[in-house]
């Protein structure tokens, strides 16, 4: 997946494109905007979300709209554009399993079309009806496409709006193409969540365990209502965020409280962990594992241009295996504001960001060695001797810290590359993997 509006089916849209309702699409919260097949839409603004999009209707409404409902020139358009690239009910190699995972909770009439497993080069269209979902075989014979063998077609388009205005022996006709991403799987339903005790208490509310449909998880309660909607903005994007080193966001719940339901992190938090421990109980090799891990959470984010802004040990937490997850990303956003308030991590944050807000890739890096710097000091708070409204004078000045007592003199090395004050001099995070791979 890339950043920005693009997204793998191909799909572009940019602020002040007018599009076309190519379905009806009925908006399942509140921030959803509702349209019909065939109604002028507005687009207003991409949302990091490739799949969503800012848009305002003829009226002037807003709200948010999946980009695969709606078309530039309309839906007559589909019959002169033949290719099924692109196309919203074209979900590509997906087999049959995830074809009937994604049709399972769609009404009637919904349908995709996926390429043949059995037939290399041909496609299946999938369709359901009465809580069951029909596979059609779409034979490509002599350069055209057919169901049947009697009624042929010169592209794919062509044969889903034929079918879409009648069934012509289909169990049903074909109303509505499944959704790409499930539209609205981030909501979740307070009733289905079971809250347990508090474990921890942050910056932003309490957290509490608790049970979500037989899974333990994390519910962090956000009590500022401004922090929760900034939130809610991103977490439809957060919710594609997906990789073994990523803290997995399991849904919101965005009621009276809003909550951040996430996978339970069974050993807790890595600061409490070191801390608890020190340097008699944990191994070196394991040190490295937990800079490994962090690491490629950290080229995934760059990869897909997120700034996570609060990297730090207390905001990585560990399973039950002991990987490292990195949690709060997204979360930080909010907190900019507050760069003056106490609560601020400025020791993590580089000086760019500090000074004139620039938060990007490079900042994390920065973040990235104070990092590795708490781990290979097994939890010590960085800067230890200097006051927190001190620490960006000195840096300025070109003080570093010291490297932690046995710290191996490579990792004290990517240490101090990732403090470089010249933000584009630090290595990225996908050099930092590929030094921390030769070490042992
Ligand atoms: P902070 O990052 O400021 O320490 P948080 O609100 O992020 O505060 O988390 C507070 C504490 O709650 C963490 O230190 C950790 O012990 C616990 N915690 C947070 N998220 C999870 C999770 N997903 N699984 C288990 N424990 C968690
Ligand atoms: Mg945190």
């Amino acid at each position: 997946m890339k950043a920005a509006s693009t997204n793998d089916q191909g799909y572009t849209w940019k602020a002040g494109d007018e599009v076309t309702g190519l379905f009806n699409f009925e908006g399942k919260s509140k921030e959803d905007l509702s349209f019909k097949k065939g109604e002028k839409i507005k687009i207003t603004c991409p949302t990091r979300d490739p799949m969503w999009y800012q848009a305002m209707n003829e009226v002037g409404n807003s709200g948010m709209i999946p980009a695969n409902y709606v078309g530039k020139n309309g839906p007559t358009s589909d019959k002169k554009n033949g290719s099924h690239i692109g196309k919203p009910w074209y979900h590509g190699d997906i087999g049959r399993e995830e074809a009937i995972r994604r049709l399972n909770d769609c009404e009637d009439g919904s349908f995709l079309l996926r390429d043949s497993t059995n037939y290399p080069g041909d496609f299946t269209l999938c369709l359901i009806y009465l809580n069951q979902v029909e596979n059609y075989h779409v034979l490509r014979k002599g350069g055209k496409y057919t169901i049947d063998e009697e009624v042929f077609f010169d592209n794919l388009s062509e044969l889903i709006t034929y079918y879409g205005n009648d069934a012509n022996g289909l169990v049903t006709e074909l109303k509505i193409p499944c959704p790409l991403y499930d539209t609205n799987k981030w909501e979740i339903n307070i009733d289905e969540l079971e809250v347990g005790e508090c474990i921890g208490k942050g910056e932003f509310g309490e957290v509490h365990c608790g049970i979500y449909k037989d899974q333990k998880v994390a519910i962090k309660s956000l009590h500022d209502k401004n922090k929760a909607g900034e939130f809610l903005k991103e977490a439809r994007f957060m919710m594609t965020l997906k990789h073994k080193n990523l803290v997995k966001l399991v849904g919101i719940v965005n009621k009276e409280k809003t909550l951040i339901v996430s996978e339970f992190m069974e050993m807790g938090s890595l600061i409490d962990f070191l801390r608890s421990r020190g340097r008699t109980k944990i191994k070196k090799s394991q040190l490295l594992g937990f800079a490994k891990d962090t690491c490629e959470a950290m080229c995934y984010l760059e990869e897909n241009s997120v700034v996570h802004r609060d990297l730090a040990a207390r905001n990585v937490l560990l399973s039950e295996h002991n990987v490292a997850k990195v949690t709060d990303f997204g979360l930080a956003r909010q907190a900019q504001a507050e760069v003056q308030g106490g609560k601020f991590p400025i020791k993590w944050t580089a000086p760019e960001a500090l000074k004139s807000n620039k938060f990007t890739s490079h900042s994390d890096v920065w973040s990235y060695g104070i990092f590795l710097w708490e781990l290979y000091s097994f939890g010590r708070v960085p800067y230890p001797r200097i006051h927190l409204t001190e620490v960006p004078e000195h840096v300025q000045k070109g003080y570093r810290m010291e490297p932690p007592e046995d710290c191996p003199t490579e990792m004290h090395n990517i240490m101090e590359k990732c403090w470089n004050l010249d933000a584009s001099k630090r290595p990225t995070f996908k050099e930092i993997k590929g030094s921390l791979m030769t070490f042992s």
